[in-house]
């Protein structure tokens, strides 16, 4: 089966999204969510880019000249969020500050950051749901490195459909390319001569996402990590906690587990 049919087949299985949906697609600029929505416009849904300017020197500025080109050429509206904006610091900063201060290293803040970020400009944009990126490959990262850090209960819920909860102000994830191995992605990315970086991002070296991703490019083939995630979903929704609802933070008023966001918890420091 084709990238495009698995995309077709997922959300059909998964209801991930209506055909009435206003769908704002997460842009990184990278083949995973540049594949997705030239998919999603192809197959007739009602798409709209939302890209968040990190500020990651020249790598940002590419992805985002990249993307204003790629949305304009495809008739997609684009939404470009600057971070500094939004919380007056660049990425770069913030990482370093809280490596500092807290001891949080790898991608968890650039994370939270996004999280927040995506969510609140996707309910202003009107959305029904935000689509991002991932594929089968970063999800068996995901099941794996929460294996390996002893708390397999991080991956309560896992699925095309993310999130443990709904409520008021929380804009539904999913992700189309869930079973769509990275591989597939790049050769569809490069087979449509989509014109784009295909760099990993700078900030990720060193972390225990991209040891866990060279190992696992060299241990196992497309079909065992499809193993590995489609193994653990059986999991997942067992570990789901029903009726969880998400509540709004005190601090900032966005979607939160607990009483102030982890978003805000981290933010407060720097
Ligand atoms: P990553 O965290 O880089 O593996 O990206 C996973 C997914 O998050 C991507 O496929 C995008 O959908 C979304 N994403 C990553 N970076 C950005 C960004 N700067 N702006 C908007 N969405 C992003
Ligand atoms: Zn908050």
């Amino acid at each position: 089966m084709d990238v495009e049919d698995k995309v077709t087949e997922t959300i059909k299985k998964y209801r991930l999204i209506k055909k009435s949906d206003k769908v704002v697609v997460a842009l990184s600029g990278g083949k995973d969510s540049t594949s997705v929505i030239y998919i999603l416009k192809k197959l007739g849904y009602d798409v709209h880019g939302l890209m968040i300017d990190l500020y990651l020197g020249e790598w940002s500025e590419i992805h985002k000249k990249n993307m204003t080109k790629f949305c304009l050429e495809q008739d997609i509206p684009l939404t470009v969020v600057d971070l500094k904006k939004e919380i007056g610091q660049g990425i770069c900063f913030v990482k370093a500050v809280l490596a500092k201060k807290k001891g949080m290293t790898g991608c968890t803040v650039c994370g939270i950051i996004k999280k927040w970020v995506l969510n609140r400009w996707a309910r202003e944009l009107g959305a029904d749901v935000i689509v991002t990126g991932h594929n089968l490959d970063d999800e068996a990262q995901n099941v794996l490195m929460n294996y390996l850090k002893g708390n397999v209960a991080l991956g309560a819920g896992m699925g095309p459909a993310t999130g443990n909860g709904k409520g008021e102000g929380f804009v539904q994830r999913v992700k189309p390319l869930f079973f769509v191995p990275e591989g597939e992605v790049r050769k569809y990315a490069k087979m449509m001569k989509f014109d784009i970086l295909y760099d990993r991002c700078p900030c990720a070296f060193g972390t225990y996402r991209v040891d866990t991703r060279e190992w696992m490019v060299g241990a196992l083939k497309d079909s065992e990590k499809l193993k590995v995630v489609v193994g653990f979903m059986d999991v997942a929704e067992k570990l789901k906690v029903d009726g969880r609802k998400v509540r709004k933070c005190v601090k900032c008023g966005e979607v939160s587990r607990g009483e102030v966001c982890k978003f805000c918890e981290i933010v407060s420091d720097i």
